[in-house]
C-alpha cells in the first residue's frame, strides 16, 4: 500500500503541538511520586480511564485491561493497571468493558458561509463534539477567515471553547485571469491557510497554474478533479486529495479521455453543466477491469480519496423537504434551517434511479480503490442538506463498511489515516504516549459492528473530559439557544 507524501508545512497549530508533546514527555517521569505535579497542569484535569480495551488503530486489535493516563491534555500512559501510577488527585473513569478509540476526524467540512454572507457554523461545534467528532478539515474558507480560526484554534488549545480542532484550513481561488488566481494562491498562504481547493469548474490553464503556484509555496492541493482534466493526469501532477470522487466517475468507464476533451475550452459553470449532463451516460459504462486498472495507477500516485458516500445516500432516499420530521432539525441556526430548505426547493426534480445507480457505483468504486491500495478517508460535506455535523461522520463509517472495508479500516479512515496524510500521526490519529488526549470512550466494540462509534460513553478533547451527561447538556444546550 502505497502511503501519501504529505508535503504539509507545519501550520501554527501542529507547531504548537509538537512544542507540547516535548514538554509532556519531559514531564512525565516526575509526575508519579509528585503531588505538587497535578497542581503544575492547570486548567485540565489528571484523568485515568481505567481497565478499558484499547482500540489499536494501527493493529486493528484490542489491548485489553489498560489505564490510560491523561495529563495536561497529553496521553502521558496507556499500560497496564500495575504499570501506571495514578495520582491521587487524578479523576478516575471505569472504563472496564469498555473500548477506546482516538477522537474521529471529518474530512470534509464547511464552517464559513462567504458566499451566502452568513455567520461561520460554530452551531455546529457541540454537535461534532458531542459525536465524538475531535477533528475536521475545512474545506472552504478565504484569508479573511484567519481570525476565526485562530481565535478558535487559541479557544481550543486555551480550554474555554468547546469545538473540534480544525486540523486544516483550505482556501479555493479561481479568478478569470490566470495571473489574479496565482495571486490569490500566495494571499492565501501569506494569510496562513493550510491548502488550496480546487473545484470542478477550474479549467485546465488554471488548474496548471494553481499547483505551479502552490507547488513553490509548498502548499499541498486537494479538492475536486477539474471536469476538464483526467484523474490520473490530476493525481500525477500533485492533487493531494480528491472529493467526492470527482471524475473516477468518468476514469472508471471506457468514456473519460473522449468526455474530457469535449470538456476542454468551455467556460468554468458550462464545464460543470456538461459533466452533469453526462452522469447517466458515466454510470452506465461503468466498468470493472478499467477501474481495477485506474485504482492501481492512483495507488502508486498517492493521492487520497475522500469519497463523501453520504451524499449519494442521501439523494438516493429520495428529494426529502420534510426535515422537522428529524429531531436534530432544531440544532440547526435558523439561517441554516433556510438554507437546507432553499436548496431543495431549487434542486431539479430527483430522478431516483439515476440516484440509486449513482450509489451503486459509487460503492463498487470505493471498494475497487480501497482494494487496490487507495486511501480511503472519512469525510461528510457537512452541513449539507440531511448531513448533520458530527451525527454523519457515523454514517458515512457504516457506509464505507456496507460498501466492503472492515470496521478496522472504516476506523483508520477517520482517525491515523487522516493523521498520516495531514502530517500529524506524531500528535493525533491513535492512542499513544504523547499524543494528544482527544478520545472517545464507547460502550460496545467498534472493530466488532462499526455503528459502535455511535455508544459514546465520553469524549476527551484536547484532554478534556465530557461524560454521557455532558455531551448530552452540550446538545440540549445545542437546541434551546436555536
Ligand atoms: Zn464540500
Amino acid at each position: 500500500m502505497s502511503i501519501p507524501q504529505c508535503n504539509w508545512r507545519l501550520s501554527r497549530a501542529t507547531a504548537g503541538v509538537a512544542a507540547a508533546v516535548t514538554l509532556v514527555s519531559t514531564f512525565v517521569p516526575r509526575l508519579s511520586s509528585s503531588e505538587e505535579a497535578a497542581a503544575a497542569v492547570g486548567a485540565r484535569p489528571i484523568i485515568a480511564i481505567e481497565g478499558v480495551s484499547v482500540v489499536d488503530v494501527l493493529s486493528g486489535t484490542l489491548l485489553d485491561a489498560r489505564t490510560v493516563l491523561i495529563v495536561d491534555g497529553r496521553i502521558a500512559a496507556t499500560a497496564a493497571a500495575t504499570a501506571v501510577d495514578v495520582p491521587p488527585v487524578a479523576v478516575r473513569i471505569d472504563g472496564r468493558g469498555r473500548y477506546l478509540i482516538p477522537g474521529l476526524v471529518d474530512m470534509h467540512v464547511h464552517l464559513f458561509n462567504n458566499f451566502t454572507h452568513r455567520a461561520p457554523n460554530e452551531w455546529a461545534f457541540p454537535l461534532f463534539v458531542a459525536n465524538g467528532v475531535t477533528g475536521v478539515r475545512e474545506m472552504q474558507s478565504v484569508p479573511a477567515d484567519m481570525p476565526s480560526l485562530t481565535r478558535w484554534r487559541a479557544g481550543v488549545a486555551r480550554g474555554d471553547l468547546i469545538a473540534p480542532h480544525v486540523l486544516a484550513a483550505g482556501v479555493s481561488v479561481a479568478d478569470d485571469s490566470v495571473a489574479s488566481t496565482r495571486r490569490q494562491v500566495r494571499e492565501a498562504h501569506a494569510a496562513g491557510l493550510d491548502f488550496v481547493k480546487i473545484f470542478s469548474g477550474v479549467t485546465e490553464l488554471h488548474w496548471g497554474a494553481i499547483l505551479e503556484e502552490a507547488r513553490a509555496l509548498q502548499m499541498p492541493v486537494c479538492g475536486h478533479v477539474p471536469a476538464a482534466v483526467t484523474l490520473l493526469d490530476a493525481a500525477r501532477a500533485g492533487q493531494r486529495s480528491n472529493e467526492h470522487l470527482a471524475q473516477v466517475y468518468e476514469a472508471c468507464s471506457a468514456m473519460e479521455q473522449q468526455l474530457v476533451r469535449g470538456r476542454e475550452a468551455r467556460g468554468r459553470t458550462e464545464t460543470v453543466k456538461v459533466r452533469e449532463g453526462q452522469e447517466r451516460e458515466v454510470l452506465e459504462s461503468f466498468d470493472q477491469l478499467i477501474c481495477d486498472r485506474i485504482a492501481t495507477a492512483l495507488a502508486t500516485s498517492g493521492q487520497v480519496q475522500v469519497p463523501t458516500l453520504v451524499l449519494p445516500h442521501f439523494e438516493a432516499r429520495g428529494p426529502r423537504t420534510d426535515f422537522w420530521d428529524d429531531a436534530r432539525w432544531a440544532y440547526l441556526r435558523v439561517d441554516e434551517q433556510a438554507r437546507w430548505e432553499r436548496f431543495r426547493k431549487e434542486q431539479p426534480a430527483n430522478d431516483e434511479a439515476l440516484a440509486a445507480q449513482r450509489l451503486e457505483v459509487s460503492r463498487r468504486i470505493v471498494m475497487t480503490l480501497h482494494a487496490a491500495g487507495v486511501r480511503i478517508l472519512a469525510g461528510t460535506d457537512a452541513p449539507m442538506p440531511l448531513v448533520y455535523p458530527g451525527f454523519a461522520l457515523h454514517e458515512e463509517l457504516q457506509l464505507l463498511a456496507d460498501a466492503g472495508l472492515s470496521a478496522a479500516d472504516a476506523l483508520r479512515a477517520a482517525t491515523i489515516w487522516p493523521a498520516e496524510f495531514l502530517g500529524q500521526s506524531d500528535s493525533s490519529g491513535s492512542v499513544a504516549v504523547g499524543k494528544r488526549a482527544d478520545l472517545v470512550l464507547l460502550d460496545e466494540n467498534p472493530l466488532s459492528d462499526i455503528s459502535n462509534t455511535q455508544r459514546i460513553r465520553a469524549v476527551v478533547l484536547d484532554g478534556r473530559l465530557f461524560r454521557r451527561a455532558d455531551l448530552d447538556a452540550l446538545l440540549r444546550d445545542a437546541r434551546s439557544t436555536q
